[in-house]
């Protein structure tokens, strides 16, 4: 296809720029994310049709998953009560029968006679050749396109039904996406450095984007594949080591000088030994904290790990050497924890601790701001009120943000706003496996917490089947009786949220007057206000309830060493971490704990893994990996919440190797010019200013 002269052919122009894309279509690409030339480039097919892999209809074979290609010779609905839909393909060696027992009235409208489809699925005989339910793609493209006839791998494109309603189903954007690269292939400019091209013997970037959208072979798609995901992970690599080099650069930090009596005096005077991993924690901090660029560190542990005592020790630390700490939590009961085990733990040496949380009188408050402000306080505990514009500190000096997934990266920078770049400590106790941290947290440097406190039993975990359920509270009875708590959680989704919902209380209602009967048993849901849910709480953990059934709302991080049980219904619908963070409220205190998963029946081959995996395994870090392998990074608990940018190609745990490489050379060109500023790496530059600037001022903040 020719390209008139004076075309501008650059891809950073909007997808108006193209023919035939209006005011409609372009709404509808900026819904999928698409906004520009580049990104329709990099829009990549969700799959391949590899044709000579494509059998013939009369030598398809029965049983198996097969696809085959045909054009539409008829179609009908058959009626009767459950109408079904029967569309036949013909290819030059026979017809096959596609049918659709389900949505047969939209079907109806969705075919037109001669076009010709690809379909996917198992063929069985009956009354010749049959398939039922088959995934489909359309193939025609149309008489003056050539490339479906020539080409021998055919890209499939995701899409939705608002997109295909306006012509852009998979052979719209074939269409489309062909074009595109006809009109646009000279704009297309190399953005990795010579010296990775040499290195890796990657083709070069127009290439690969042809290559990617329309294979010529095979081999052709593997290496356009194997460097777009190169390319991926380099740039968002890229990014955390520049985010990382310019807070190293920003000698802005505090030094702090020396570790006090008082310090020493903490650690002595504890009820328990830190263990060998607490000890290595705090040398790590400890050499942020004297050093002189401000520390930006994760301390990554899993639940019931003691992380609240490493915290506290960092903040008595900054306090001897003459600053203020502020620890936020995301929920005003973890704050008060915080609060009085701080306040038991610092007994008798001397720290002024303060709490700052919503619904203190307004006289009491800002008798609170005054202290804190003029300097009166050492330790400031509090939720989302301390990043409030009245909390003025008068020398803050290090920050510390609990549970930080919970925070947006703008409340996590408001804390960091109230002092003159202290040093941050952000807790964790959601474990991320290697594979996913070095992309979530690459800018960060990591401490982890792996064991457990000595001493601390493994929770007993078992899964039963939903028939066992009278046996089960018999148990939990017993046990309530002899002094102990119990949790009893329901799931809550959100599609099924009001059903859920239901299904709790009924089921408080019922435990209740029978086999909890003249037990107190609470029930707490997140319908309820904050107010209501804090006071269900605190009078659960002060043992005036012994009982707690609940949607899924119970705190992270909230300790209750009295409560050893955790009943956890239709179990089968939770995920791998999050019925292990669950798990992490019992098995806090020295009794034996106990967590029972009830499985309502069918239960599937992945949930009956994910509950056979809980009940065997207990460290957190190997249930996220297991958890991540289950489900790939983008389910993966708490990812969504951590801002890791959606991949288009690569995946963070199957192109690992890649990963890992991709990060070695971005870190390294960063080591040499930060400022990337070489005449090798002008191009890199260049791409990254027009593409990821953004992205990278937001994280420099928080
Ligand atoms: P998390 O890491 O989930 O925040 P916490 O800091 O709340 O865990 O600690 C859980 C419990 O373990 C607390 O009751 C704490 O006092 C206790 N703990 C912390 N460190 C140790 C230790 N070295 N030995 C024994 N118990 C410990
Ligand atoms: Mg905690």
């Amino acid at each position: 296809m020719a390209v008139s002269a004076g075309v501008d052919r650059k891809l950073s122009q909007p997808v108006q720029a193209i023919k035939g894309i209006g005011e409609r279509r372009a709404e509808l690409l900026h819904r999928q994310g698409i906004q520009t030339i580049e990104d329709l480039l990099t829009y990549f097919p969700r799959k391949y049709l590899d044709r000579t892999k494509i059998d013939r209809i009369a030598h398809l074979k029965l049983g198996e998953e097969v696809t085959a290609i045909g054009q539409v010779v008829s179609f009908r609905t058959v009626g009767g009560r459950r109408p079904r839909f029967v569309l036949v393909l013909r290819d030059d060696t026979g017809e096959l029968k596609c049918v659709w027992f389900q949505g047969a009235h939209y079907m109806k409208n969705a075919f037109r006679i001669g076009e010709w489809l690809a379909v996917h699925g198992k063929v069985r005989f009956f009354n010749g050749l049959q398939m039922a339910h088959p995934e489909y793609d359309r193939l025609s493209e149309g008489r003056d396109d050539r490339m479906l006839h020539t080409g021998k791998i055919i890209p499939l494109y995701p899409g939705t039904s608002d997109l295909s309603e306006a012509g852009l189903d998979s052979r719209g954007f074939r269409r489309l996406i062909w074009q595109v690269l006809n009109d646009f292939s000279p704009g297309i400019e190399e953005n990795l450095p010579d010296f990775i091209l040499e290195k890796y013997r990657f083709i070069n970037r127009r290439a690969a984007l042809n290559q990617v959208h329309f294979p010529e072979s095979g081999e052709q798609l593997q290496a356009a594949v194997r460097r777009l995901k190169y390319e991926e992970l380099f740039y968002l690599q890229l990014m955390l080591a520049l985010r990382k080099a310019w807070r190293k650069r920003q000698k802005k930090g505090i030094q702090f000088e020396r570790i006090g009596e008082r310090t020493r005096g903490l650690i002595s005077g504890l009820p328990f030994q830190l263990t060998d991993e607490q000890r290595k924690v705090l040398r790590e901090i400890w050499h942020d904290m004297r050093s002189a660029f401000p520390m930006n560190r994760l301390l990554q542990g899993d639940v019931g790990s003691g992380k609240t005592v490493v915290a506290l020790t960092a903040m008595l630390i900054a306090v001897e050497n003459g600053y203020q700490a502020a620890l936020m939590a995301p929920t005003e009961i973890l704050a008060e924890q915080h609060y009085l085990t701080f306040r038991q733990m610092l007994n008798g040496l001397g720290v002024r601790v303060e709490l700052l949380i919503r619904g203190a009188r307004p006289a009491e408050r800002r008798e609170r701001l005054r202290r804190i402000a003029e300097g009166e306080t050492d330790l400031v505990i509090g939720t989302h009120a301390l990043i409030q514009e009245d909390v003025v500190f008068h020398k803050l000096g290090l920050v510390v943000v609990d549970e930080q997934h919970r925070f947006g990266v703008l409340q996590r920078a408001g804390l960091r706003m109230k002092g003159q770049n202290p040093d941050v400590l952000v807790m964790t106790a959601t474990p991320i496996p290697r594979t996913l941290a070095l992309s979530l947290y690459g800018d960060l440097d990591v401490s982890v917490l792996r064991e457990k406190p000595a001493g601390r039993q493994p929770v007993r975990t078992v899964w039963r089947y939903a028939s066992k359920r009278p046996e089960i509270y018999e148990f939990v009875r017993s046990e309530v009786e002899k002094g102990r708590q119990a949790y009893i959680v329901f799931p809550l989704v959100e599609e099924s949220e009001k059903l859920d919902l239901q299904a709790a209380k009924e089921s408080y209602e019922k435990l209740r007057e029978t086999t909890f009967s003249g037990i107190p048993v609470a029930l707490l849901h997140g319908r309820m206000s904050p107010e209501e849910k804090e006071s269900i709480m605190r009078k659960f953990k002060e043992g005036h309830y012994r009982v707690l059934v609940s949607t899924t709302v119970i705190e992270v991080g909230i300790d209750v060493p009295n409560a050893t049980i955790m009943v956890i219904e239709h179990a089968e619908r939770f995920g791998l971490s999050q019925l292990h963070q669950l798990r992490g409220r019992v098995g806090r205190g020295s009794e034996r704990s106990y967590c029972i998963l009830i499985a309502e029946p069918p239960i599937g081959a992945t949930a009956r893994k994910r509950l056979a995996t809980l009940a065997s395994q207990h460290d957190g870090f190997a249930i996220a990996e297991m958890d991540l392998k289950l489900r790939g990074p983008g389910e993966f608990f708490g990812v969504k919440q951590h801002g890791l940018p959606r991949l288009k190609i690569a995946n963070i745990v199957e192109d690992y190797i890649i990963l890992e490489k991709a990060r070695e050379d971005a870190f390294e060109i960063v080591r040499n010019d930060p400022a990337l500023s070489g005449k090798k790496v002008q191009n890199v530059r260049r791409y990254f200013l027009e593409h990821y600037k953004e992205r990278y001022l937001l994280g420099s903040v928080g």
